[in-house]
């Protein structure tokens, strides 16, 4: 189902993008607020990682399975714009940084294929769900990350803040982005304190 997206996201990420809709429960889906989401950023090595979770609610509209027409097709929607990383992020260029894998994990959207999991969407219905992405980049540079600019305000006006938790060779700091403050600051961790 995701097959005429597959030359797209390789032309752009020039390396391997995994789509993974786990049909398993998601810790982060069951309390949550609607605009804030929580993001992990961590530099290790040459690698840049992160972990982001999202209530659903903030990226299409709903949480519960898609049922209509229009409420899949806006599911197939996001699930493609999420197979492009810059959607949500860019880091700065002199780092020169590549992406090396994408996975998405959003259970309420996994379809229901008569696989063991047909129960999957019940139950599910009235309750909080949340997407789990996370995008990992290797860095030629790593020394030279300063920020990350977080387009996904651009792309899904819904989110209200995003709150952030940085760590790396530099430490570990908190931040909070914001609609017009939309990145994250990652020259405090990227590199060792001297
Ligand atoms: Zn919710």
């Amino acid at each position: 189902m995701f097959k005429k997206n597959q030359t797209r996201a390789a032309r752009i990420c020039g390396l391997l993008a995994t789509l993974l809709l786990s049909a398993g429960t998601h810790a982060a889906g069951d309390r949550h607020q609607h605009g804030a989401s929580q993001l992990e950023v961590s530099i290790e090595s040459n690698a840049l990682t992160l972990q982001w979770d999202s209530p659903l609610n903030d990226l299409i509209g709903f949480e519960h399975a898609p049922r209509t027409a229009q409420q899949k097709a806006t599911a197939q929607k996001l699930l493609k714009t999420l197979q492009d990383p810059t959607s949500f992020s860019v880091p700065n260029t002199e780092a020169q940084c590549s992406v090396v894998s994408v996975s998405v994990q959003a259970p309420s959207l996994a379809p229901v294929q008569g696989k063991a999991n047909t129960k999957a969407g019940h139950g599910l219905d009235d309750a909080h769900s949340a997407l789990a992405y996370a995008v990992r980049y290797s860095c030629k540079k790593v020394g030279a990350l300063r920020t990350l600019s977080l387009n996904a305000f651009k792309t899904w006006p819904s989110i209200q803040e995003i709150d952030i938790a940085l760590a790396g060779p530099g430490g570990q700091a908190a931040q909070e982005a914001k609609p017009n403050a939309a990145r994250v600051e990652l020259r405090a961790v990227a590199a060792p304190k001297r």
